[in-house]
């Protein structure tokens, strides 16, 4: 399908003045682990503001009177592209640390069928479930999902997201993981933003393996991660640790070939059952991502861990869920919690990031602030890339977020808009202010 895309500008000098609120998250001294308690909430925001992009980062952040006086800018005006703000809001563009946007269909057989009341078993015999993405990619050709990442890339960006964690995972076997990782691979290398790729081979147990997981588990283990490796098609090897999905000695043997393969880690956890999270400790996985059961115990070592927990509530919200992840406790207690978007098209088909912070701030309880900070400086740490994205100081990549909002509140409060006018990623500008 041919789509038309906002017109892209390359500027290797990008000065935007007149921002209303520039919300800079500057780390504090000696930061060395992702937000937390009081921290998650204090944005350090500039109003008035500017800030200089130059060769893809930033280099100096101030207040608009500043920079219009400063000598350099004055002698280079001729050759710096100069952004009117005029009172818009400008943030650390989104990191959406947890997506999976490698399928072919919606499932509007499981949407449907949910609706009615629907169980499990029963979409899945009316043709719907994982097995209808399984086989979508199976049987789809490299180029075709190539496609599906690359527009997913680029509505993405449009609202405001500029890093984003790509998960293969609909495949289930050697050649269609493989096959999924080169599609996100091809689609990164088009898109101006930043793409983190994961082999999520483990996410469920492919139905020619039903009652034989642990063979499964081998060909994960001595053919996926070992040939994803070799190939750096990753960066971190993720497990759907659940019931009906793997099992805490399964996720174990998966941590430890890809630690063997000097892949980084990260889980799907809690989402339907609790687990208890001491084995995978000595992994240092980078997040645990759902987490809406967790043991009291738990939630108390974590908060003296640098592992991060990543809530998705557009899950809750899709599956017509009552509760959601207790952001409240496990910020309270001190845990780093970040906010991502969970896309997918069996429970969270949403590239909103917003809408994922909308839900945090209604749904959760988390403040505007709090779910700022969890879309952006702590997702850049659960992905291991807070040195370079998240915040906006001088040295850091140039990925902007510019918001049509005088209060940056508003962000999460008008849901079910877009209200992101402008995205820089890595100094390229897309869309216009
Ligand atoms: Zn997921």
């Amino acid at each position: 399908v041919k789509r038309s895309k906002k017109p892209v500008k390359r500027a290797s000098q990008i000065l935007l003045v007149n921002i209303s609120q520039l919300l800079t998250l500057r780390c504090g001294e000696g930061d060395s682990s992702a937000r937390r308690l009081a921290q998650l909430k204090d944005l350090d925001i500039i109003e008035s503001a500017a800030v200089l992009c130059v060769g893809g980062k930033i280099v100096s952040v101030g207040t608009t009177k500043d920079a219009l006086r400063d000598p350099w800018l004055k002698k280079n005006r001729k050759k710096i592209i100069q952004i009117d703000c005029a009172g818009k809001v400008v943030l650390p563009g989104f990191v959406d640390s947890h997506t999976h946007p490698v399928f072919v269909n919606p499932r509007l057989i499981d949407f449907e069928k949910r609706i009615e009341g629907a169980s499990y078993e029963e979409i899945a015999a009316a043709g719907g479930g994982i097995r209808s993405s399984v086989d979508g990619v199976r049987q789809a050709g490299k180029s075709a999902l190539t496609a599906k990442v690359s527009n997913v890339l680029h509505d993405m960006a449009a609202l405001g997201t500029t890093t984003v964690e790509a998960k293969s995972g609909y495949g289930l076997t050697v050649e269609s993981e493989l096959k999924s990782l080169e599609a996100i691979r091809l689609a990164a290398s088009r898109w101006p933003g930043t793409v983190v790729p994961t082999l999520l081979g483990a996410h469920v147990v492919p139905k020619e393996f039903q009652g034989r997981s642990q063979k499964y588990v081998e060909i994960v283990c001595k053919e996926m991660i070992p040939a994803v490796a070799r190939r750096k098609l990753a960066r971190f090897v993720d497990v759907f640790c659940d019931k009906g999905a793997f099992s805490a000695v399964e996720t174990e043997q998966i941590f430890e070939a890809a630690a063997r393969h000097g892949l980084g880690v990260r889980a799907h956890m809690g989402q339907l059952s609790q687990t208890r999270l001491a084995p995978f400790l000595r992994f240092n996985p980078a997040s645990f991502d759902h987490m809406d059961h967790v043991h009291d115990d738990d939630v108390a070592e974590l908060a003296k861990r640098n592992t991060v927990a990543t809530l998705v509530p557009g899950a809750n919200y899709f599956l017509g869920l009552k509760e959601y992840p207790a952001a409240r406790k496990l910020i309270d207690a001190g845990v780093p919690v970040a906010l991502a978007t969970d896309y997918n098209p069996g429970t969270s088909p949403t590239i909103s990031m917003p809408m994922a912070m909308s839900l945090a701030c209604t749904q959760m309880k988390m403040s505007p602030a709090e779910a700022i900070a969890a879309a952006t400086i702590n997702g850049a740490w659960a992905l291991g890339l807070a040195d370079r994205k998240g915040s906006i100081e001088a040295g850091k990549d140039a990925d902007l977020a510019i918001f049509a909002v005088g209060d940056y509140r508003e962000i999460a409060y008008w849901f079910g808009a877009n209200r992101c006018a402008m995205t820089v990623m890595n100094g390229v500008i897309s869309g216009t202010p």
